[in-house]
Formats: C-alpha cells, sequence, structure tokens
C-alpha cells in the first residue's frame, strides 16, 4: 500500500489534507501531530473543491470520503487514501493501518493546525482571564499556546477523555523505539 511505504520511517513528516466530510479526522490527525489541512477551512469555492483537491496540495496525502473524488484524484497519479467508515474511531482505524500513528501530542493546534508554544505570561492570563478559567490551572498544568487561536492548551480532563476514547477504539498507544 502506497500510504505504509510513506510512513516507513517517514513518521510525523507527513503531511494530510481532508475533504469536506472528515473535519473530525483532521483534528485528530493535528492532534497527533500531524500537519493537516481541512478543505472547509480553506478559502475555496464549494464548485471548486474536488478539482482543487484531486491535482492541487500535491505534497500532502489526500483523505477522502467521496470515492468519485477518490478515481479522480487516482487517475492524475495523486497520493489518495479512501476512508470507508462514518466514525471517527472507526476512521482512525482505517488510518492507523497504514502505518499512521495517533499518540497525542502537544505540538500543534486541534482548531487551525499552526504549532502551539508556551505562552507568554501577559498572553496566558489574558486568556485565562477572557475564558472565565480559575488562575489556579496555570500552576496545576503546563500550558501551551495558540498564537493564531489565543487559545491555552493543557492536559487535563479534556486530555484523558481523548486518551479513553482512543483506547475505546483499540488505538496503539505505545512508542515506538526505533
Ligand atoms: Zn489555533
Amino acid at each position: 500500500m502506497l500510504l505504509k511505504i510513506l510512513t516507513r520511517g517517514g513518521g510525523w513528516t507527513l503531511k494530510f489534507i481532508c475533504d469536506r466530510m472528515l473535519g473530525k479526522l483532521a483534528k485528530w490527525l493535528r492532534i497527533a501531530g500531524y500537519d493537516t489541512l481541512y478543505v472547509g477551512d480553506l478559502p475555496v469555492e464549494i464548485e471548486l473543491e474536488d478539482d482543487i483537491l484531486a491535482s492541487n496540495f500535491n505534497d500532502r496525502i489526500l483523505l477522502t470520503k467521496d470515492k468519485e473524488l477518490y478515481k479522480k484524484a487516482k487517475s492524475v497519479n495523486r497520493n489518495v487514501f479512501l476512508i470507508k467508515s462514518n466514525e471517527v474511531g472507526n476512521q482512525l482505524k482505517e488510518v492507523e493501518s497504514t502505518g499512521v500513528r495517533f499518540i497525542p501530542v502537544m505540538d500543534r493546534c486541534s482548531v487551525c493546525n499552526e504549532f502551539l508554544r508556551i505562552p507568554a505570561e501577559s498572553e496566558k492570563w489574558e486568556v485565562l482571564k477572557k475564558e472565565g478559567i480559575e488562575n489556579d490551572l496555570a500552576e496545576e498544568y503546563e500550558l501551551w499556546y495558540c498564537e493564531h487561536c489565543k487559545k491555552l492548551y493543557w492536559k487535563g480532563s479534556h486530555w484523558e477523555n481523548m486518551i479513553k476514547f482512543l483506547q475505546k477504539h483499540s488505538i496503539n498507544l505505545r512508542k515506538i523505539n526505533k
């Protein structure tokens, strides 16, 4: 399988673009640290979407649920993978079967795909105040920041729920020892 060959040793350098039906999958790929675009976030006219996905963003693997788009992309030798399941947990399994790993990392913003960084003190307090988040959160947890979304991330209950979701779907969370 093409994707299998690509992921062997390629690891987290893989980049993806997801079609309009795969917004949740795009978020999970970002949570796992993969550079992932979602076509719904791009300034693309809906009528032109399939053509653009089939023939542009060639440095990215196209993930699609649309058989017609899959065929179209294949016909121009586009690197494409057809997702069959409607349920995101099963979609993760499908993608995992190609060698992609879904171990959560604090690397990218799941909303916009930008890299996260440690917030400056002023940025941290600004978001905590704006969101009405308890100040002791900043003492309890390590925080990460998306400059673009002005959003903070931390490994709290949301993080634990993500891990539980992945475990429920038997996603392999063991780190690879190379
Ligand atoms: Zn963001």
